[in-house]
């Protein structure tokens, strides 16, 4: 059986990968390693725990020794690197947590692979997960982030990422190891965290809280969902070309304010609530530092290339994301106790 190594499983993303690669590829042995931080949580893959093909590591991508004596016990043959900080508000005040973990933790992971694949570089592979946010912010409609886009990261997030997939391009022009690099739009769907903007807004409106929309919600993603984002990372660590990288998105462009609205309407109807009556719940907030006004992704190379498109329609995608939510109220109200309250306090009771 091949080892494959996933960091950051127990994560949004993560776990959506975890599942695909142990459910469609029973001849893989996943390890799973995450930190658990505030945003890891194993009741994310509950599920699969027992499958024999599975195993969970905790520990921590910047424990450099830790990661070398993973790889010299365990020959991997692969590795999916997702584990990071991911949060563009937490970045903001405490961007060095972004460095450690996003830079030093991905170096780390490269210099362990380099180690112990240097026999046979062929036969691995090193597949860094990333984000559209390094290249910068769009203005103009009808303009895209293509695979070469200048990278113009703008938050501490998106540098610190910008620097990781810098990283894996050095170590691969320079040793030659066999990577590749996806760069993805926003992902929604069950199991994501609600400091961000879909499951926030979902858990607001169930709780009949203020929905903080930052400045005019004149700002605008590309979202998909996230099992397609699952499959095309299966797709490209399969069947992606050493050296390259491949955007990743949904062709589904929404202003925040609309979507905020869409979910408002959905909600009326889902809690059975009056048309209109959830939307009186919006709040516009000062904007954040620095906030990019548009990311879009054109993901032609990967649908040419690969045959990668995205599956799902929003209004499907959204319905069932809202479904997971109402249905799994309890890892809701988990994951929001403790912690997170003082973290919603802080970022929300000046604004
Ligand atoms: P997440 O915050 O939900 O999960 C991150 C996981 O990494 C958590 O389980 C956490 O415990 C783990 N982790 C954090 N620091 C760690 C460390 N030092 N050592 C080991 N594990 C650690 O993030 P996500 O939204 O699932 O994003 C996963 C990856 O995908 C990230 O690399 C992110 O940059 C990238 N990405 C995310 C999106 C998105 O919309 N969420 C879009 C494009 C790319």
């Amino acid at each position: 059986m091949k080892k494959i190594l996933i960091t950051g499983g127990a994560g949004f993303i993560g776990s959506h990968v975890v599942r695909r690669f142990v459910t469609s590829h029973p001849d893989y042995h996943i390890y799973n390693l995450d930190a658990l931080t505030y945003a890891g949580n194993l009741e994310n893959l509950r599920d699969i725990e027992n499958a024999p093909n599975y195993t969970f590591v905790k520990g921590d991508i910047v424990d450099a020794d830790f990661i070398e004596k993973l790889f010299s016990e365990n020959d991997f043959h692969g590795v999916v690197h997702l584990a990071a900080e991911s949060h563009v508000d937490r970045s903001i005040s405490d961007p060095m947590s972004f460095v450690m973990t996003n830079v030093v933790g991905t170096v780390n992971l490269l210099n362990s692979a380099k180690k112990a694949w240097k026999d046979d570089l062929a036969s691995h592979r090193f597949y860094h997960v990333s984000t559209d946010e390094v290249y910068g912010e769009l203005h103009d409609p009808g303009t895209f982030f293509t695979e070469t886009t200048s990278y113009d990261p703008r938050s501490p997030y998106s540098a610190s990422k910008a620097s990781s997939d810098h990283f894996v391009r050095a170590y691969h022009n320079t040793y030659k190891l066999p990577v590749v690099i996806s760069n993805c739009s926003n992902n929604y769907g069950p199991n994501h965290f609600p400091e961000k903007l879909i499951p926030l807004m979902i858990h607001n409106i169930i709780q009949k809280r203020p929905l903080p929309v930052y400045g005019k919600g004149e700002n605008i993603r590309d979202w998909l969902f996230v099992e397609d984002h699952a499959r095309a990372i299966d797709v490209i660590f399969h069947d992606g070309v050493n050296g390259e990288t491949y955007n990743i998105g949904g062709h589904n462009e929404w202003k925040n304010i609309d979507l905020v609205l869409l979910l408002c309407s959905i909600m009326d109807e889902k809690l059975g609530r009056e048309k209109g009556e959830t939307e009186k719940q919006i709040t516009y907030v000062t904007d954040r530092a620095g906030h990019d006004l548009r990311y879009a992704i054109d993901a032609t190379k990967l649908s040419n290339e690969l045959g990668w498109k995205p599956s799902l329609q929003f209004a499907e995608g959204l319905e069932r994301t809202v479904d997971w939510y109402l249905q799994n109220e309890e890892w809701l109200d988990n994951v929001t106790s403790g912690s997170y309250q003082k973290y919603y306090t802080e970022m929300y009771s000046d604004r």
